[in-house]
């Protein structure tokens, strides 16, 4: 089996390997993926920094060009990366499939910015001075990613830090290298001078450590455990950099009285299960008014039943396996501890077993949960969700709001009233009426609140926010 090699300065090199398994079936190794070592890494920050003032003052249509293409050669090639992307990280195919096409919409969308990179031209307050402020790039960006969107994170990071002129030292999460490596071999191919993207995979504590050491690395954008998070804070801190980071959610999903009940079970189905629960933006909260509470739980005991869970790549699979036998243990223990707090469990809460060895898990579903138990107040990253009872509206937003989090924050109501004030009043970054708190435009901005996030946002035209630095030059006419 070939060896996947990291690119350090337009190089592909060696490392010890480790083996990509497939969380679906572990008889099957997806490929073999390098490690690079604390040298390796000091060598790909060096590289990026000392490629950084050409990148940095190229021309805005060589810049275009290698995006495009790379948008242009990922979607050519969706069903395949789309299918490594399934094996590597247990979400469905048609899930895969379309994390990788969000992915090319991202850097197409990022090929269209190069050519929209504008500035402002203003009067000064003092007579015959001009003013004009402009954005440069940060210099050398190190990107920090986790393994629940393999190539839609990586993606909507590395196009825009190279779009605005950055150079990238890009460390992916050890589970899923797999997609990393080929967007960056993508790119390469399109044309990228060497050291302008440099791609160490390996280690958190090895790799990513050193990045966050590093004086030469001028930015920080990290998607992650909380608990890394505040070592990339305090690490930024130390340093003087930039940084950006995305962590958890416990995010609400509201469901009141006057609902349409078959869209308040499909939303809370998806935002609390597809993806095995393990998105950011998924919802393990939800908080439900009296006089709906037995038939939505009903209603959606029922909806469970149907939902299949399986291998991946089969087709018919609404729910592919947890991504490996640690989170599998980390969702058990959450379930443990919740029955022991005295939830009920109202669905699922056991291993399956298919035909290939897999980590695979039911959904499972707590009522009779309060907002204080253990597996309302921690994210478990799995497909496990409680119903938590309410009063009524007034109830429930507070309810949806007493969390340390603020990612995302949904509502099923037909009530405009509610869904305005909802609207207004949700302590979250994104806010869903009538739709599963997980699932988001790419060209609008993502991100939270509270210690979901900090920094500017990502995506969209606001990703300039971070990717950029300000300059206002003065001028004598
Ligand atoms: P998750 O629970 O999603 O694995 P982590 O925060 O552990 O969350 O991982 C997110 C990313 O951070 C991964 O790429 C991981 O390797 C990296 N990482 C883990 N520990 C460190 C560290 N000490 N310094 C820098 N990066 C780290």
């Amino acid at each position: 089996m070939t060896l996947h090699q990291n690119l350090i300065n337009g190089e592909w090199a060696g490392g010890d390997a480790i083996p990509n398994i497939n969380p679906s079936n572990t008889n099957d190794v997806v490929g073999q993926y390098a490690r690079a070592t604390a040298e390796d890494t000091l060598s790909a920050i060096a590289a990026a920094k000392a490629a950084f003032p050409a990148w940095s003052r190229s021309g805005i249509l060589e810049r275009h060009a290698i995006l495009r293409k790379t948008a242009d050669e990922i979607t050519a090639r969706k069903d395949e990366l789309g299918r490594l992307l399934s094996r590597e990280e247990g979400k469905t195919l048609p899930e895969g499939i379309g994390e990788t096409l969000r992915a090319a919409q991202v850097f197409d969308f990022f090929a269209g910015e190069v050519l929209r990179l504008a500035g402002e031209v203003l009067p000064s307050a003092r007579p015959n001075i001009g003013i004009e402020i402009t954005r440069e790039p940060v210099g050398v960006v190190g990107i920090i990613t986790p393994w629940n969107f393999p190539i839609a994170i990586p993606a909507w990071k590395i196009a825009p830090a190279l779009a605005y002129g950055n150079t990238v030292v890009f460390k992916p999460a050890e589970l899923v290298p797999g997609c990393s490596w080929a967007i960056v071999d993508i790119l390469h191919r399109a044309g990228l001078p060497k050291g302008v993207l440099n791609l160490v995979m390996g280690k958190g504590s090895v790799v990513g450590q050193t990045i966050l050491d590093s004086a030469d690395v001028n930015a920080i954008t990290f998607t992650g455990s909380v608990g890394t998070g505040k070592r990339v804070a305090a690490a930024s801190v130390e340093h003087m950099r930039k940084f950006q980071l995305e962590m958890g959610g416990k995010n609400p999903f509201v469901v009141l009285d006057d609902a349409d009940l078959n869209v308040a079970v499909e939303a809370a189905v998806n935002s609390g299960f597809f993806s095995t629960g393990q998105r950011c933006t998924a919802s393990s909260r939800i908080i439900v008014t009296e006089g709906i509470h037995d038939r939505f739980v009903a209603a959606m005991t029922e909806r469970l039943k149907s939902v299949v869970v399986d291998d991946a790549l089969k087709a018919g699979t609404h729910i592919g396996p947890v991504v490996d036998a640690s989170q599998l243990k980390q969702d058990e223990d959450y379930i443990a501890i919740g029955q022991k707090e005295g939830a009920k469990l109202a669905f699922g809460g056991e291993r399956l077993t298919r035909d290939n060895p897999g980590f695979y898990l039911q959904p499972t579903l707590f009522t009779e949960a309060t907002n204080q138990m253990r597996i309302s107040r921690e994210e478990i990253f799995g497909p496990v969700a409680s119903v938590i009872r309410v009063r009524d509206y007034d109830e429930a937003l507070h309810t949806a709001n007493d969390t340390p989090f603020g990612l995302s924050s949904g509502i099923a109501t037909t009530s405009l009233k509610y869904a305005t004030h909802f609207k207004r009043n949700a302590e979250a970054g994104m806010v869903m009426v009538n739709l599963p708190t997980a699932g988001v435009d790419f060209h609008v901005p993502f991100g939270g609140r509270k210690g979901s996030s900090y920094g500017p946002r990502e995506q969209g035209k606001y990703a300039a926010e971070f990717y950029t630095i300000l300059k206002t030059a003065y001028t004598l006419a």
